[in-house]
């Protein structure tokens, strides 16, 4: 299972994007974080997985106390009960100091970072409560990050606010040192014509940038490229992130209720529909209920050629908060992967047609002999198969 917990509904910036909810100071108590660490730990074991704990925003670093003890005490009652334990957390970074560091390493407590490019780019949106950016901040602790962990994964937000920034921004995160990027639209926002042609513009230069990145031998990752060519050559069990809303994977608020992802956790107050509580466990009918609308054909998709887990059309709880349906996408989703398809198959087909050695050993690391062959009886010949 894995459980991303919401430690705090606080957060020391205010990004407009964030989805999370208003920010108030109210924390998971010990004996919550205790109940929590039980519930997922005896769902693990009855249904033969894994214990992931994810931390989540409001920023879980401003309950560190809450954390280290919920992580010490995971790790005692994981072992006791015969399951795997593992520890992940979203963090903005910002609170994060070495002693940190050297306590994530001993628990092998891995982080994603958010951080939206360069500072023109992550200050039009990461601010404070008083809406200063907070680049400068993050900046300066990046060498210690990467130093600490090189597969350190950036997560960028591109909004038709920060658009126009995208291919600088990441290009800047890979300058720092980072070889792995998530890049998400924000599809609840409304993008106009003209931000659709802009994030047009920006996508053909991120993948020039990539394409030119590959050549020289560099060996990234980019949720956007990556993914389309992981489903190609591996299908969608080869990705990692899929959705899978109330069946591994659950949300649960500083109150110890059961959501069935992050967007629904907002405020937790009386009266918003949840899964159930640590305490009382979960709700059967309104699981069952969740189970189904999340598996259930997306509703405009039908036999768009896309639709074959090329689409990064799985987020039911990013379709709920954009459309209130879980099963209908956002339009400017739809909008986003017309426009990345089309860009990351270009880019697939020049460097399988060059057959570049780190995109053959990223993608088909057991072909080389086959291609070779391939290579041989077809010299100059290209039937663009791939992907
Ligand atoms: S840092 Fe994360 S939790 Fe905090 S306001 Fe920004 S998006 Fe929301
Ligand atoms: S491109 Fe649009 S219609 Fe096609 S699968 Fe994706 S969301 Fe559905």
């Amino acid at each position: 299972m894995n459980a991303l917990l919401h430690l705090t509904h606080d957060c020391n910036l205010r990004c407009p994007y964030c989805f999370t909810g208003k920010k108030f100071d109210r924390e998971m108590t010990i004996e919550t974080a205790k109940k929590t660490a039980d519930f997922i730990i005896e769902y693990a074991k009855e249904h033969g997985q894994r214990a992931v704990f994810s931390f989540f925003g409001g920023e879980p670093m401003m309950a560190w106390p809450v954390m280290k003890e919920l992580v010490l005490y995971a790790e005692q009652a994981a072992k006791a009960a015969g399951v795997v334990a593992l520890f992940r957390m979203n963090t903005n970074g910002m609170l994060i100091k070495e002693d940190h560091l050297a306590f994530f390493e001993e628990h092998d407590l891995i982080f994603i970072l958010s951080i939206d490019g360069h500072e023109e780019m992550h200050d039009s949106e990461r601010v404070t409560e008083g809406g200063v950016g907070s680049h400068a901040v993050l900046a300066k602790k990046l060498p210690m990050f990467l130093e600490h962990n090189p597969g350190l994964m950036a997560s960028v937000v591109i909004t038709p606010h920060n658009v126009r920034h995208t291919a600088k921004g990441i290009a800047y995160l890979w300058d720092q040192g980072f070889r792995f990027q998530i890049i998400k639209p924000d599809v609840t926002q409304a993008w106009t014509r003209e931000a659709i042609a802009e994030l047009d513009r920006q996508y053909t230069a991120v993948a020039e940038d990539y394409l030119t990145r590959t050549r020289a031998g560099h060996e990234l990752y980019l949720n956007l490229l990556d993914d389309k060519w992981i489903n190609h050559a591996k299908g969608a069990e080869g990705l990692s992130i899929r959705c899978d809303v109330g069946s591994s994977q659950i949300s649960i608020s500083p109150a110890g209720n059961l959501y069935p992802c992050v967007r629904w956790v907002k405020e937790d107050e009386e009266g918003v529909p949840n899964l159930g509580n640590v305490f009382t466990g979960f709700n059967p009918e309104r699981l069952a209920e969740i189970r189904a609308a999340s598996g259930a054909p997306k509703q405009p998709c039908g036999d768009c050629s896309y639709n074959d887990g090329t689409c990064a059309n799985e987020c039911a709880c990013e379709h709920y908060s954009a459309t209130g349906r879980i099963d209908t996408p956002a339009p400017a989703l739809c909008e986003h992967e017309q426009v990345i398809v089309p860009i990351a198959t270009r880019v697939g087909n020049t460097l399988w047609r060059e057959r570049n050695p780190v995109f053959m050993q990223k993608l088909y690391p057991t072909l080389p002999k086959l291609i070779q062959i391939r290579t041989d009886r077809n010299d100059h010949a290209d039937d663009g198969a791939n992907p």
